[in-house]
């Protein structure tokens, strides 16, 4: 994907990514995990095969958003 015009306007859309940020961390790029949320003691619960990076896609035109987690 080198490429991309958006959904809602058809102008040209350029490639990023979230960052998430915890309280106490540095900020990492932010990831689709499968399933509900299960909240713990140590905060949420991941499994690290169900995560997968978020790569944003944003028009320059109109601002819509649209994320791929490959
Ligand atoms: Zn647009």
């Amino acid at each position: 994907m080198s490429s991309k015009s958006c959904a809602k306007c058809g102008r040209r859309m350029e490639e990023g990514f979230t960052i998430d940020a915890g309280d106490y961390s540095m900020p990492s790029v932010g990831v689709w995990h499968r399933g509900k949320p299960h909240k713990s003691f140590w905060g949420l619960k991941t499994v690290k095969a169900d995560k997968h990076e978020i790569v944003a896609w944003r028009c320059t035109s109109c601002g819509y958003l649209e994320n791929y987690a490959p």
